[in-house]
C-alpha cells in the first residue's frame, strides 16, 4: 500500500493515505526508498521515523509500507560483522557504494552468496519444537553456530541433510500437525522491538568474571545482570569497555556504539577489530558483533540500534551462550528519543525527555537475564547488559542517569578526578555499588571461602579513609591516632596496590579470582600484623618501611603460576620482619 507525504521535519515524515498500516511497520519513503518506521498512526496519517537523511524530500512524494515490523536477520554471518543501527552491513555497503552510505541502498544483512557447511544433528522423523537444534555451522573459529527451529514452527522433520548451503536455502523441512510443510533455512527474521521467547528466567547467581579487580572484588556483576557505567570524557570509559569485551568470561560480545561525534565511532570501528582475544590469540571479532552508528546517519538510527543489538544478543543466548551487550552510550540513544519526541510534539517530561524514557530504558534492560532457552535440551543462556551513560558535565542527577540507576543493579561510577590523578580504572569505590553482592555471596563463599569478608573489610577501610581525610584536612595527619594512621596506610595500599590496574600491561590487565583473593588477603594481613605489632610497641615509621611492604606493592605484577608461591613467601617474610620490630619495641 502506498501513501503520500504531507510534511517533512528532519527525520520525521508524516504521510496520509496509509489507513491499513500499523505502528512499527517499516516503510520506504520517496523515490530514493529511504528506510523508515511508523511511530504513530492517527486515522490514515502515519508519523514516520526515517533512518536516513531526508534532505530533498518534500510533500507529495510516495510512501510505501512493507507490512512488516522493523526486523533483523539472524543466522550465520552475524559474527565479525559491523552493522549500522538498522543492521545494514557497513563493510559490504562501503564495498558496494563507497565511503558514504548512499541513501536507500539495499544490501542484505546476512550475505546471501556465502556458503556455510551445515552439519545436521536432527534426523528425519524427529519431532521438533521451537528452539530445538537441527544442526550446527562452524561460523568462526571461536563459535559454533546452532541452527534452531524458529519460534512458531513445530512438527516432524520430513527431511534434513548436512552439506553446503547459503542462509536462504532450506536445510530441513518440518511438517506441522496440520500437515503444512515449513522450509527451515539457517536464517530467521525477528522484529527488534519484541523480546525473543524463552522458557524461564532465573535469578542470576553466578558472577561474570571480568578480571578487573575493582569490579570482581568490590562491585561484581552477575552473568545475566545489568550495569551502568557513567563516563565523563577522558575518564577511561573506552578502556573499561574494551577490558570487559576482552576479558569477560562470556562467549559472545555485542558492542553497540551510539557515539555522537563521528570520530568517536570511528575510534571504535578502528580499534575494536584490532583487539585480540586473550584466550585464542585471534581477533576478538571472531566472537563479536559490532553495531555502529556512523556520523553520516541521522539520530533516528541510533534509536533503533540498541534494539538491533539486544535482539542479536538474544539470538545467541537462545543457542545457550553467555552474551555481553555493551551499549555506548545510552545517553546518545536517549537524546535521539528526545529529538523524535519533540518533533512528534509530545508532552515533554524532565529536561525535554519524553515521559516514557524510563519505561523504554527498562524495556531494554529487562531483556538481559539468565534463561532456560526454548528447546528440549534445557540449555541455559544469558545476556549481561552493560550500558555506558555520558551525563553532560558528569552530573548524574540528570534524567538518563537517574532512570538508568533505578533499573540497573550495578553502578560503576567512573570519576574524572581519579582519572586525572591517573588512578585507573577510575571507578570510584565510594559512589559505586553492586546489588548482586548478596546473591553472589554463596558462589564466592563456596569457591573462595573468606573472600567476601575480606572484601567487606577492604571497603570499610576505604570508606573510613574518606572520613579520616576530612579530619586530616582540618588538623593534619600527625594528630591522628596510630590506629587511624594505619588505616590510612592500608587504604593507600588497597588503592595503589590492588584497585589500580593497568590495562596496557600484560602482567596486570587480567587478574583471576584466585589472584585477587590472595592479593587482597596479603594486604589485609599486613594491616593485621602491623596492628598487632603496634600493640606491642612497634613504631609506624618502621612498620611502613619493611622490605615486605615494598614487595606487596609490586605483587600484582607477578604472573600466574608464580604469584601463588611468591605471595606465600612475602607473607612469611612480612611476618618475621614485623615480629622483629615488635620484639624490638618490647625491649625498648
Ligand atoms: P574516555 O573514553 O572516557 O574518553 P579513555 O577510555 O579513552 O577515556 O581513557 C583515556 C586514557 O586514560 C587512555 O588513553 C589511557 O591512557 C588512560 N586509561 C584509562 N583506563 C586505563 C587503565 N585501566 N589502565 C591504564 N590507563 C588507562
Amino acid at each position: 500500500m502506498s501513501g503520500t507525504i504531507t510534511k517533512v521535519s528532519g527525520p520525521l515524515v508524516v504521510a496520509s493515505g496509509l489507513a491499513d498500516a500499523n505502528v512499527s511497520d517499516v516503510v520506504r519513503v520517496g523515490s530514493q526508498r529511504l528506510i523508515g518506521e511508523i511511530l504513530q498512526m492517527k486515522g490514515d496519517s502515519a508519523s514516520i521515523q526515517v533512518y536516513e537523511e531526508t534532505s530533498g524530500l518534500g510533500p507529495g512524494a510516495a510512501v510505501e509500507t512493507t507490512g512488516t515490523p522493523l526486523s533483523v536477520e539472524l543466522g550465520p554471518g552475524l559474527l565479525t560483522n559491523i552493522y549500522d543501527g538498522i543492521q545494514r552491513p557497513l563493510t559490504e555497503i562501503r564495498d558496494a557504494t563507497g565511503d558514504t552510505i548512499a541513501r536507500g541502498v539495499e544490501v542484505p544483512s546476512l550475505n546471501r552468496k556465502k556458503v556455510w557447511d551445515f552439519t545436521a544433528s536432527a534426523k528425519a522423523g524427529d519431532t521438533v519444537r521451537p528452539g530445538d537444534v537441527l544442526g550446527t555451522v562452524q561460523e568462526t573459529t571461536a563459535i559454533l553456530h546452532k541452527i534452531m527451529v524458529p519460534p512458531g514452527v513445530s512438527g516432524v522433520v520430513r527431511s534434513i541433510s548436512g552439506g553446503k548451503y547459503t542462509v536462504d536455502e532450506a536445510v530441513a523441512v518440518v511438517r506441522d500437525e496440520k500437515g503444512n510443510e515449513h522450509q527451515v533455512t539457517m536464517m530467521q527474521k525477528w522484529p527488534v522491538r519484541v523480546a525473543r521467547p524463552y522458557k524461564h528466567k532465573y535469578m542470576p547467581n553466578r558472577p561474570m568474571n571480568s578480571g578487573q579487580r575493582v569490579i570482581d572484588t568490590l562491585f561484581p556483576i552477575a552473568k545475566g545482570g545489568t550495569a551502568a557505567v557513567p563516563g565523563p570524557f577522558g575518564s577511561g570509559k573506552t578502556v573499561v569497555q574494551h577490558q570487559l569485551a576482552k576479558w569477560s568470561d562470556v562467549d559472545i560480545v555485542v558492542y553497540i556504539g551510539c557515539g555522537e561525534r563521528g570520530n568517536e565511532m570511528t575510534d571504535v570501528l578502528m580499534e575494536f577489530p584490532e583487539l585480540k582475544d586473550p584466550r585464542s590469540g585471534e581477533s576478538l571479532m571472531q566472537r563479536t558483533v559490532l553495531i555502529a552508528n556512523t556520523s553520516d546517519m541521522p539520530v533516528a538510527a541510533r534509536e533503533a540500534s540498541i534494539y538491533t543489538g539486544i535482539t542479536i544478543a538474544e539470538y545467541f543466548r537462545d543457542m545457550g551462550y553467555d552474551v555481553a551487550v555493551l551499549a555506548d552510550s545510552t545517553s546518545r540513544w536517549a537524546e535521539a528519543l528526545r529529538e523524535m519526541s519533540g518533533r512528534l510534539e509530545e508532552m515533554p517530561g524532565e529536561e525535554g525527555y519524553p515521559a516514557y524514557l524510563a519505561s523504554r530504558l527498562a524495556q531494554y534492560y529487562e531483556r538481559a537475564g539468565v534463561v532456560e532457552c526454548l528447546g528440549t535440551d534445557s540449555r541455559q543462556g544469558s545476556i549481561t547488559a552493560i550500558g555506558a551513560v555520558s551525563p553532560p558535565g558528569g552530573d548524574t542527577s540528570e534524567p538518563v542517569s537517574q532512570s538508568t540507576m533505578r533499573i540497573v543493579k550495578v553502578f560503576w561510577g567512573l570519576d574524572s578526578s581519579l582519572a586525572y590523578a591517573r588512578h585507573f580504572p577510575a571507578i570510584n569505590w565510594l559512589t559505586s555499588y553492586s546489588l548482586y553482592v548478596d546473591t553472589l555471596k554463596d558462589w564466592y563463599d563456596q569457591k573462595f571461602p573468606g573472600f567476601m569478608d575480606l572484601r567487606d573489610k577492604a571497603l570499610a577501610i576505604l570508606q573510613e579513609e574518606e572520613s579520616l581525610n576530612e579530619i586530616v584536612k582540618l588538623v593534619g595527619r600527625d594528630s591522628l591516632s596510630a590506629a587511624d594512621q594505619m588505616t590510612l596506610e592500608t587504604a593507600k595500599m588497597l588503592r595503589e596496590d590492588f584497585l589500580q590496574q593497568n590495562a596496557f600491561m600484560d602482567e596486570d590487565a587480567y587478574s583471576s579470582y584466585d589472584k585477587q583473593f590472595r592479593l587482597l588477603r596479603l594486604i589485609l594481613r599486613y594491616d593485621e600484623l602491623c596492628r598487632q605489632a603496634m600493640d606491642k610497641g612497634a613504631s609506624l615509621e618502621e612498620l611502613f618501611v619493611i622490605p615486605a611492604r615494598e614487595r606487596v606493592g609490586r605483587a600484582k605484577m607477578i604472573l600466574p603460576g608464580q604469584y601463588e608461591a611468591e605471595y606465600d613467601q612475602i607473607e612469611q617474610d612480612m611476618k618475621s620482619e614485623i615480629q622483629k620490630l615488635s620484639a624490638g619495641g618490647e625491649d625498648r
